[in-house]
């Protein structure tokens, strides 16, 4: 539902459309027909769903992406873009207690080869897509929070490569000027990627490797047919030799067994009218994106061009108009930034990301369905082209040597439908928990 522009906190040219779409627009009409008959159809055309067909169309097999909506108008071209290795899986939890020690190293080890492969990809595939390799700042909300991440940083720096550093309040303006950090923690091995254009450039490769695109057809089931799969969709019947569903944040009935175990979860950004670039680089020196360690996060980062800053996070976890969740983030943005008080919003627009009940991502097959899946609220840019690229090598068989995302457990909760009606209570408890959290800041003892 549109806005209403007329509104203060909206510039004149406000648009519920996400900001990258102003040089990037995701697909809604392809000239490829349908095809009743198919080798390889891909369910889903966000980076799962490309970098699956990339390897595919590559590999000379016949492949089809079909999509509900626009090819890519899915979460990959509504994340905010920041990019990295490691420091994008198990945030939230103890990595090594939930999988086991070597696991957890294993894990951590493939995420930072999907981020070096992702940006050996864009560099030799000379895909355009603003990259910067920046880094990232991880901003502690209270002083228990810094020492909280520290712990997560000796985690993450086991492989003595030595990528994470803890910056004291006393230094934390050289990456970002903010009263509410009380210093934090910086990946040094990451940076910030303009999300639609990566998506673009993925989908001028596909095209080029012999993909086909279908946007605007639902898939409704899939069924098996002797050992061939029939995906019946809105816009009839396809039989196809193998199925890929890279459904992500959307997934639905179409794979029920999937649909069970993910959670999707909403996220929502804004971009602030065109500012002084002097003010922007005042705000985020450093030029790298920043992220809060709260349960309910926010982030920010400036645009490719200088000239705005995206602020994001959630607003809230329940149902709330597009321009509420525009009021509370705008406040938030002005709490960590008082200097963007009064600032006009140009973009904001939300997205789904796929959680699973153990925040790990998914790749693996279930009932002749290869999925690869869940974010969970991480590096989906990186880990969805990687774990896309694993589900097509596991479609092609040979030489793929697995992956660390594969047969791990993949749990649903009893009477868990694929609804998550239990998200706005959990959210308000984070919320809680955070409030509780600040009481120290409030107190004064922070300081
Ligand atoms: C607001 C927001 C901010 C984010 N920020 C970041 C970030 O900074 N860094 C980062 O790494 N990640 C970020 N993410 C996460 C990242 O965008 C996702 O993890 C990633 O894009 C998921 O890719 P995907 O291919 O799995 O799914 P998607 O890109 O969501 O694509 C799934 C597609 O499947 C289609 N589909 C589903 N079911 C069917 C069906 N039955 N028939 C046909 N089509 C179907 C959908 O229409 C959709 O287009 C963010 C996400 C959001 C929403």
């Amino acid at each position: 539902m549109p806005l209403d522009a007329s509104q203060d906190l909206f510039s004149d040219d406000f648009s519920d459309e996400p900001f990258w779409w102003r040089a990037a627009r995701p697909m809604e009409v392809s000239q490829d027909g349908m095809k009743t008959e198919v080798d390889v159809l891909v369910v889903g055309s966000g980076y799962a769903g490309l970098c699956c067909a990339l390897e595919l169309g590559r590999a000379g097999v016949d492949v089809t992406v079909v999509d509900a909506g626009a090819i890519g108008g899915g979460a990959s071209s509504r994340a905010a873009g920041f990019v990295s290795g490691r420091a994008g899986v198990s945030k939230q939890i103890n990595l090594e207690k939930a999988v086991g020690p070597e696991r957890a190293d294993a894990i951590l080890m493939e995420a930072d080869e999907a981020f070096e492969h992702w940006r050996d990809a864009i560099a030799t595939e000379e895909i355009d897509c603003d990259y910067v390799h920046k880094g990232r700042f991880v901003g502690a909300h209270t002083p228990t929070a810094y020492r909280k991440i520290a712990a997560k940083m000796t985690e993450y720096n086991q492989d003595g490569r030595g990528l994470f550093e803890m910056i004291p309040r006393a230094d934390q303006r050289a990456y970002v000027k903010s009263p509410r950090f009380f210093g934090g923690m910086l990946i040094k091995n990451a940076g910030a990627v303009h999300p639609a254009k990566y998506h673009a450039g993925l989908l001028r490769l596909c095209r080029a490797a012999g993909g086909r695109f279908v946007p605007h057809t639902r898939v409704l089931s899939i069924l098996s047919e002797g050992d061939k799969k029939r995906v019946v969709t809105a816009a009839g019947d396809i039989l196809a030799r193998r199925v890929a569903f890279a459904g992500g944040g959307y997934t639905d009935a179409a794979m029920p067994w999937l649909k069970r175990r993910i959670i999707p979860m909403s996220s929502t950004i804004m971009a602030t009218a065109p500012l002084d670039p002097s003010l922007v680089a005042s705000l985020l020196p450093a030029g790298c994106p920043t992220i809060d360690a709260k349960r309910v996060i926010s982030f920010a980062r400036p645009s490719p061009d200088g000239r705005h800053i995206l602020f994001g996070g959630r607003a809230r976890f329940y149902p709330l108009s597009a321009e509420k969740s525009v009021r509370i983030l705008h406040a938030h943005m002005v709490e960590t930034f008082p200097e963007l008080a009064g600032v006009k919003i140009i973009n904001a627009w939300s997205g789904l990301m796929a959680f699973t009940f153990d925040f790990l991502p998914k790749l693996g097959r279930e009932d002749g369905v290869d999925y690869a899946t869940a974010c969970n609220g991480g590096s989906g840019i990186v880990m969805m082209s990687w774990l896309g690229r694993k589900m097509a090598w596991n479609i092609l068989g040979g030489a793929n040597r697995g992956s660390a995302f594969e047969n791990l457990p993949f749990k649903t909760q009893p009477l868990y439908t694929g609804t998550p009606w239990f998200i706005p209570f959990i959210g308000e408890w984070y919320r809680f928990r955070d409030w509780i959290d600040l009481r120290e800041v409030r107190s004064g003892r922070a300081d």
